[in-house]
């Protein structure tokens, strides 16, 4: 038998109370706040062990929000994105309120429906000091920001960078419309001549700026298309 320490064991499972939720060791879990005004802190479920008395606790490894980091909610911060922190902590298992999952950046960005179990993760955070692994990402737009999932982007047909509406001084609307797409850079160099073919709005970015390929989703008339795409970046 594995005992950590005497008198507790370690345990495979957990059922939530009041659900038939099964909660083990490497999954997502939402926990209940002190302060019930805030949301419910998330978490990775590192070990389950009870004691004697069978009093269930858990050691978790927490995900920040990026509201409770050192440098705050950014721009490009999705609105169900966290970090995966070196924090760990040792909790009661009575306040896990419900499971979730929480996603790689590329498989976030690939599902078509954001459910509220959904999360993401892109970033490790290290709570002591602020800092972030990787600490470079690809940029995209003149604003040369990360690529935030909730934002609608439009690629430049010639140049092939993505932008934001609001960069290239359009509404979210008049973008939808557009048939073609040239960003100001490119419809200054190059007014005419090439035919133009495909249109794409909403970049799928794999985020480490060292990857070379990624994958492009196309909202095509109510279904996705999966092209394959090379960045030289
Ligand atoms: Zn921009
Ligand atoms: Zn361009």
């Amino acid at each position: 038998m594995a005992k950590t320490k005497p008198g507790k064991k370690d345990l495979d499972s957990y059922s939530i109370k009041g659900t038939n939720k099964i909660v083990r060791p490497g999954d997502c879990v939402l926990m209940r706040p002190a302060d019930t005004d805030k949301p419910p802190y998330v978490a990775r479920v590192e070990k389950i062990e009870a004691d004697h008395r069978n009093n269930v606790k858990v050691r978790v490894r927490w995900y920040y929000r990026p509201e409770e980091s050192v440098g705050g909610r950014r721009q490009f911060h999705g609105a169900k994105e966290l970090f995966l922190s070196d924090h760990y902590d040792m909790q009661s298992a009575h306040t896990i309120e419900g499971k979730c999952i929480v996603h790689s950046f590329k498989n976030y960005t690939k599902l078509e429906n954001v459910g509220q179990e959904d999360y993401f993760s892109r970033f490790e955070y290290k709570a002591a000091t602020g800092a972030f692994t990787p600490d470079r990402v690809a940029v995209y737009c003149k604003c040369e920001m990360p690529y935030n999932p909730d934002d609608l982007m439009v690629q430049c047909e010639a140049c092939k960078d993505w932008f934001h509406p609001s960069c290239m001084g359009m509404s979210i609307d008049e973008t939808k419309k557009l048939e073609h797409f040239l960003c100001s850079d490119c419809s200054a160099n190059d007014e005419a001549k090439r035919p133009l073919n495909s249109f794409h709005v909403r970049p799928t970015a794999e985020s480490k700026v060292s990857v070379t390929s990624f994958y492009l989703v196309i909202i095509c008339s109510g279904s996705a298309i999966v092209y394959g795409l090379t960045l030289n970046d």
